[in-house]
């Protein structure tokens, strides 16, 4: 684990809704990591991102490189970011990839490593995080709570999707069983189910195509709001779910989709 020198707290970090509060965002080098992150940091809260490569952290933020299916590193870097930044009062579980195939097209392997990563990635991550957000809650009640980012395609029945949405599943029990667990601790736990967010994993997923710009067209003809989600867009519900401003709010799923699940459109 290394850290980047950038300092921790940005623009705005004496104000906000989340002023004298410490975050941790995972993935938070890239795509909706990043914005939620950089609005977390605008919005008043000390910072840390821990990603496996940390180069695009927001500036202002504390850059912490590790691996999520590494207990141990992650166990360090989470420990770390409570010890630089006074404590830990929101943990934003973001980190995640992509898997594209029927149950037939992934073999053992690359399930286990979907699994790894989004799933026990966030447990991994919250279990050493728990014991920090359990001292926050006694000090400031309401203001402490886990965002998982979950995805519509836990519950939307996509096609061609089979073993991220199973993963994707998997972090919405999740985030319902630790709200139970956790609710009379004053910890809160929540997620947001995006839709397609336009971030450099969907860029990844258009360079594939053997037309990229007619892919794009393609995708954001097939949203019900005629358009990608925005990064930013989905992070102004984490921001909001992990503020105080939600401290009845524990057990929910948000969707950012454009309509996606909603409208009970499927893209086709
Ligand atoms: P992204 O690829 O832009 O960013 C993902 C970040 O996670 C990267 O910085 C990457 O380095 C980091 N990361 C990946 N594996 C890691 C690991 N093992 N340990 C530590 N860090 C790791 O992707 P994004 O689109 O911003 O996706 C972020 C989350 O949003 C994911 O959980 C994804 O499932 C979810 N999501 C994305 C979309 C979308 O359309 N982009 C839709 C729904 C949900």
């Amino acid at each position: 684990m290394t850290t980047t020198p950038s300092a921790p707290g940005g623009p705005g970090a004496s104000g906000g809704d989340f002023a004298g509060m410490a975050a941790l965002v995972t993935g938070g080098a890239s795509g909706i990591g990043a914005a939620v992150a950089a609005l977390l940091r605008d919005r008043g809260a000390r910072v840390a991102v821990l990603d496996l490569d940390p180069t695009g952290a927001p500036d202002g933020t504390l850059a912490l490189k590790a691996d999520v299916t590494d207990d141990a590193a992650v166990r360090a870097a989470v420990d770390r970011a409570a010890d630089e930044l006074g404590g830990l009062h929101t943990v934003v579980g973001n980190a995640g990839v992509g898997a594209i195939g029927t149950v037939e097209d992934n073999n053992d392997a690359e399930w286990q490593r979907l699994l790894d990563i989004n799933v026990l990635g966030l447990v991994r991550t919250d279990r050493a995080a728990l014991p920090h957000l359990r001292r926050a809650a006694v000090e400031r009640p309401g203001h402490v709570s886990v965002t998982h980012t979950c995805s519509i395609a836990a519950t939307a029945g996509l096609p061609q999707r089979a073993a991220y949405s199973a993963s994707k599943g998997a972090v919405l029990s999740l985030t319902l069983a630790m709200a139970a667990d956790h609710v009379r601790e004053g910890i809160r736990v929540n997620c947001v189910n995006p839709g397609t967010v336009d971030t450099p994993w969907v860029g990844r997923l258009l360079d594939q195509a053997d037309d990229p710009a007619a892919e794009r067209a393609a995708l954001e003809a097939r949203q019900p709001a005629g358009r990608l989600v925005a990064a930013e867009e989905v992070a102004e519900a984490v921001a909001h779910l992990a503020s105080p401003r939600s401290a009845a709010v524990t057990g929910t799923a948000f969707a950012v989709d454009g309509g996606m699940q909603g409208l009970r459109l499927r893209p086709t």
